[in-house]
């Protein structure tokens, strides 16, 4: 498996791009598409990524905003926990909060269910529900080493609950009664900012301790 990140955005979200470099298919998906299209579509092409999905950890407007660009280029589906259907429903509301252009509403094409398991060519991705963020928020963990933790974890910090379908309780519950059940070794990539690991966020993350 190779991945690129790519900030993308206003609000800088960590896009992700990651395919399966063992087989020949190139098999690919996109995490969180916020901005970068023509640097996202070059590196597909040089890559010879063959993209099949798109999947998001959650649907707030800054992590959709190019959702239906690569849909339409690439003919590719949308996946999402089901929970984020109202995020969806919201998001006009949230595009003239935070200033985002959005003219057509998106649609999850696949709603994953809390546990569901994806896998696309050697790739392994295990869907964990980390609500509190945002109702339908969810962490994949890929290949069992690597953790997409949109904004549920932060390197010493955690999303913010405030806006739009957040809830504190539950993304301390999340954070706590899921991700710190991993291995420490695992590297989390978060939807904003530096990657970091379970063990030093555990150590280090003064919302958790
Ligand atoms: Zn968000």
């Amino acid at each position: 498996m190779k991945y690129f990140t790519i900030p993308s955005g206003p609000f800088e979200v960590n896009t992700y791009l990651i395919y399966d470099d063992e087989n020949n298919e190139r098999l690919g998906f996109i995490i969180d598409p916020g901005g970068q299209e023509n640097k996202i579509d070059k590196l597909i092409k040089e890559n010879n990524i063959n993209l099949q999905f798109i999947l998001n950890t959650h649907c707030h407007i800054d992590h959709v905003a190019m959702v239906n660009y690569f849909k339409k280029k690439y003919g590719i589906p949308l996946y999402a926990n089901e929970d984020e259907q109202p995020i969806v429903d919201n998001l006009k509301e949230q595009a003239e909060y935070l200033g985002f252009d959005i003219a057509e509403n998106i649609t999850i094409d696949k709603k994953l269910k809390e546990n569901e398991d994806i896998n696309i060519g050697n790739i392994n991705i295990k869907s964990i529900f980390t609500p509190g963020h945002s109702p339908g928020s969810t962490s994949f963990l890929v290949n069992n080493n690597f953790l997409f933790s949109g904004d549920t974890l932060f390197r010493q910090t955690i999303g913010r609950t405030d806006l739009f379908g957040g809830d504190f309780d539950k993304i301390i519950k999340s954070i706590k009664n899921k991700l710190f059940k991993l291995n420490d070794d695992i590297i989390v990539y978060p939807g904003h900012g530096k990657d970091t690991t379970i063990g030093y966020e555990k150590k280090n993350n003064a919302y958790l301790m």
